[in-house]
């Protein structure tokens, strides 16, 4: 606990007196850290406890020590008053320091005043580049649903559970087994192609195909770096919206980011794609196709420079649900595609759920709906400040949802499902990454138990002259000692793309 928790002793004063009882040492009342003037402290209480019996010269005087000159009793009491200054210097810092909180909590400028303390900077979140939408209270704007009516794409297969698509082929007269291989070529062979389904009746391919598989996702730019091991697409949907998926090589697992809005209306002002707010949910089969896409891509061998003994998945093992969009807010759509991811094939693409993130800013009800969800998936929380003076600024639903009140309802998430919760935290230079917020961080979680949370920092790409820039890192090792020290779990997560815009909609802002 920091000192700044300390409280005096019930009982005792805050402030020091002097012998006579004068309030000598009162810090100042001005909203600064004035340091309690030590010399002035005197507590007399002390005294009494030193006083003993001593032994005496031959002239029946008190013996002095060698070191000091002074009596045994003198240093005794030098000893005790000294231990009393010190004890009175802490209480008086420690009530001077909660004064200027509570002073800075009044201003709403409490992190500015610990920040100071750490010898750091307190940076405020401001959108650069652009003006943040604002509601007539002042705050942020949030958007939960889109403000005018859309129209959302044709009906795909991968909309349709296997007996949905067999129901939709008999109405049109196609024979209902044709949806069984039509869905195979999909997700086993992650293929649209006519000429490539040789087991259906030449003729009659291009129908079954347009009826099943009308186009989702047209690529219209593909950056790759990371020698080869990260693609990101950039895909138009059928009405011109344009969304983003990142694919990204490990050794062992390949794992792609996915959108799952057309924009976002959450408006966070570190975020490309929350500033042209949000145009509309993604279907269940445009999330799906940008799986299904990128298996194709590795399939044919995009996923190059890959290393002798080298062991790389031959599709996509991993999905996490942050790319563009805030997956709970479309959150009928997104729980249909996951199931779908594992659903066994021809059903869906048999991913294992385990491998898929469903990740939330924190929309604590849906939150709350998701533990209820049948499937073993990895459940994260953008967390990104602990304390709600940041977090109101930099993450606007908090003001609709405190830090608190997700943290609880990441907890309730593990306690019903018993799956460890993840916690994110992009590290933004001198905003959040104060040590006295990893330990406030650590503090939270602890207090609701132990083993129930893993915490993922993220450092942000290096970007000089900007607010929005990568912690240093050595604060960056600070901060992640300072979790461990408290027993968090904690992993710096590897980014990715730092050459391709790769943050979440940085790249289809540029081609907007
Ligand atoms: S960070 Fe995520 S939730 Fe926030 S605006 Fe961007 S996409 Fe939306």
């Amino acid at each position: 606990m920091s000192a700044s928790n300390k409280s005096p002793r019930s009982g005792q004063s805050a402030t020091p007196q002097d012998s006579r009882g004068r309030t000598s040492a009162t810090p100042r009342s001005t909203g600064s850290t004035s340091e309690p003037q030590l010399s002035a402290l005197k507590v007399g209480g002390a005294r009494s406890a030193a006083r003993s019996s001593q032994s005496l010269t031959r002239g029946g005087q008190p013996a002095r020590t060698k070191q000091t000159g002074r009596t045994r009793h003198e240093d005794r009491v030098t000893r005790a008053d000294r231990n009393d200054r010190t004890i009175a210097y802490i209480q008086a810092k420690d009530a001077q320091q909660k004064k200027d909180e509570r002073r800075a909590e009044i201003d709403g400028r409490v992190s500015e005043l610990r920040a100071r303390r750490e010898g750091r900077e307190q940076v405020r979140p401001t959108p650069e580049g652009w003006k943040q939408a604002m509601g007539a209270d002042g705050r942020p704007e949030l958007q939960f649903a889109t403000k005018k009516r859309v129209t959302q794409p044709p009906t795909h297969f991968a909309d349709l559970t296997l007996e949905e698509r067999q129901a939709k082929f008999k109405e049109l007269g196609l024979p209902a087994f044709r949806a069984k291989q039509l869905s195979v070529h999909y997700f086993q062979h992650y293929t649209t192609d006519p000429e490539r389904m040789s087991d259906l009746p030449k003729d009659k391919r291009q129908e079954m195909v347009d009826a099943a598989f009308p186009t989702l996702l047209t690529e219209v730019k593909r950056l790759t770096t990371d020698d080869g091991a990260t693609i990101k697409f950039l895909w138009r949907l059928f009405d011109g919206s344009l969304v983003e998926s990142v694919l990204m090589r490990y050794p062992g697992r390949v794992t792609l980011c996915v959108s799952s809005q057309c924009g976002c209306g959450m408006n966070c002002p570190f975020c490309a794609t929350g500033q042209a707010g949000l145009t509309r949910n993604m279907s269940t089969a445009e999330i799906l196709d940008q799986i299904i896409q990128a298996n194709r891509v590795i399939a044919e061998g995009g996923l190059g420079g890959i290393r002798p003994g080298d062991h790389v998945p031959e599709r996509v093992t991993n999905i996490v649900f942050m790319g563009m969009g805030e997956p709970l807010a479309n959150y009928k759509r997104v729980m249909n595609a996951v199931h779908r991811m594992c659903a066994e094939a021809p059903e869906g693409l048999g991913m294992s759920a385990r491998g898929i993130t469903v990740s939330t800013v924190g929309l604590v009800p849906a939150i709350r709906k998701l533990a209820d969800e049948k499937l073993p998936f990895t459940f994260a929380l953008s967390l990104h400040a602990p304390d709600d003076e940041l977090r109101d600024e930099l993450i606007p639903v908090n003001s609709r949802w405190k830090a608190d009140e997700a943290i609880d309802a990441a907890y309730e998430y593990y306690e019903k499902t018993g799956r460890r919760v993840s916690i994110e935290y992009a590290l933004i230079k001198d905003m959040n990454d104060h040590g006295w917020r990893a330990d406030l961080l650590a503090e939270k979680l602890n207090a609701r138990g132990k083993g129930w949370v893993h915490v993922n920092p993220i450092p942000l790409n290096p970007t000089p002259g900007s607010i929005w820039t990568s912690s240093e890192p050595a604060v960056t090792r600070e901060w992640i000692a300072r979790l461990e020290a408290h027993g968090i779990p904690t992993t710096l997560r590897d980014t990715r793309g730092k050459e391709i815009d790769g943050a979440c909609g940085q790249l289809a802002a540029a081609d907007e």
